[in-house]
């Protein structure tokens, strides 16, 4: 089998089980490894530290798939992986029809994420590792869930940087329908699962949601970067006096526009307003609007890390003009799902934006990724989700 040897100090990350391996750690390549293929790493002095797939074209060479010498990487390493990230959803008490079933690096399955949508799964190829076994990975798939079809949405950036092509399409079954009707808790939602975000549903801010309408019960709620309406629909449910969904992409408010409807929420409850959260935040501020609830899903804002100061500024103007907006009393439901940002800098930026806003706020909790969305603890980027709910006074 090739190898890759590390650099003189460079197996530390690897020693903690970190699975990514940087091309600058790399001292030399024994054998003449494809893209995927399977490769040992070992370091610098020749002690084997994982076995892993290879992609040359990316800044993270290597991911690994086991730390153990004795793991062969086949059918059956993946059929024992999903096997076991599958039984974990199974013990969750996930109250949705929808639910995520392999969550990449945190399931031991660098690249690979997978969504089930009722009788339909949906995954996403994300690094030359699972390109490599996308065959063996279907077909066990097709096997643990029954699914009546496998949906590949690879169109996405990460893609590139592995030098692979963006493709979409059925890969097992038939093909879903242009929107899948999910039930989740009490309410439900269509899912765009072909040309929707991600793979058509933001699934990790199921719990989020609830809480949510636990604090909306008579309130007037901001949703900003509402997307197909989740938050919304759960303030309304909640018992909000009225909710606005803002986005700027009229399609998303089209299917926020049925998924109200479909919740029995009539357009008197909620408004769908097409435009710039942060102009709209401004405009609201000089008209002196005020909200009980707002809520704060910005898109990823960081996506490598020197992105993250002019990220900062962007959180920082939304926060401090969301804590202008808000009633004595009221509550900021705060996001960011950038893993780059950690959750120390983030609560920073929240409490300057209160401080300059000239608000006193509380942090009453915290927030993150719904349980199926696990990270593993030697993987400190897959707790990407971070959320904070303040009240103001
Ligand atoms: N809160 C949503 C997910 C938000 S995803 C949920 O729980 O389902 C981020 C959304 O922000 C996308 O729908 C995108 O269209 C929207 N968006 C991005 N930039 C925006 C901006 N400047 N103003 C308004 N919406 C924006």
């Amino acid at each position: 089998m090739p190898a890759i040897i590390l650099k003189n100090g460079r197996e530390k990350s690897l020693l903690r089980r970190h699975p990514w391996i940087f091309s600058e750690a790399i001292k030399h390549i024994d054998g003449q490894p494809k893209p995927g293929d399977t490769v040992d790493v070992l370091a610098a002095n020749g002690t084997f530290l994982g076995r892993g797939a290879y992609s040359p074209d990316s800044q993270i060479v290597v991911r690994i798939w086991s730390f153990d010498s004795s793991t062969q990487i086949s059918s059956q390493f993946f059929g024992e992986k999903l096997a076991r990230a599958v039984k974990l959803r199974e013990r969750l008490a996930i109250k949705s029809t929808a639910c995520r079933l392999v969550n990449a690096e945190s399931d031991g399955l660098p690249g690979l994420i997978v969504d089930r949508y009722n009788d339909f799964v949906v995954c996403q190829f994300l690094a030359r590792g699972t390109e490599f076994w996308k065959k063996e990975i279907v077909s066990v798939l097709k096997e643990l869930t029954s699914a009546k079809g496998i949906y590949e949405r690879s169109d996405v950036d990460v893609r590139v940087k592995e030098g692979l092509p963006q493709v979409t399409g059925a890969l097992e079954g038939i093909e879903p329908p242009d929107l899948i009707e999910i039930q989740e808790g009490e309410n439900r939602f269509l899912v765009d699962v072909k040309r929707g975000h991600k793979t058509g549903f933001y699934l990790d801010q199921r719990d989020n949601r609830k809480c949510v309408s636990e604090y909306a019960k008579g309130g007037e709620v901001l949703n900003c970067f509402a997307y197909t309406g989740g938050f919304g629909v759960y303030a309304a449910k909640g018992g909000a006096g009225h909710v606005t969904n803002i986005d700027s992409s009229s399609d998303v408010l089209a299917l926020a526009a049925k998924n109200n409807e479909l919740n029995g929420i009539g357009p008197d409850k909620i408004e769908n307003v097409d435009g710039d959260v942060f102009q709209l935040l401004r405009k609201h501020r000089d008209s002196r609007k005020q909200f009980d609830v707002i809520v704060l899903d910005p898109p990823k804002f960081v996506n490598s890390r020197h992105q993250l100061e002019q990220a900062s500024r962007g959180y920082k103007d939304i926060n401090l003009l969301a804590f202008k907006l808000l009633k004595p009393g009221g509550f900021l439901f705060t996001f960011s799902c950038s893993g780059l940002m950690p959750v120390e800098l983030f609560q920073k930026i929240v409490a300057d934006s209160a401080l300059d806003a000239g608000r006193e706020a509380r942090m009453v909790r915290r927030l993150g990724q719904a349980e199926d969305h696990p990270a593993a603890l030697n993987f400190p980027e897959g707790s990407y989700l971070k959320g904070l709910v303040c009240e103001v006074s």
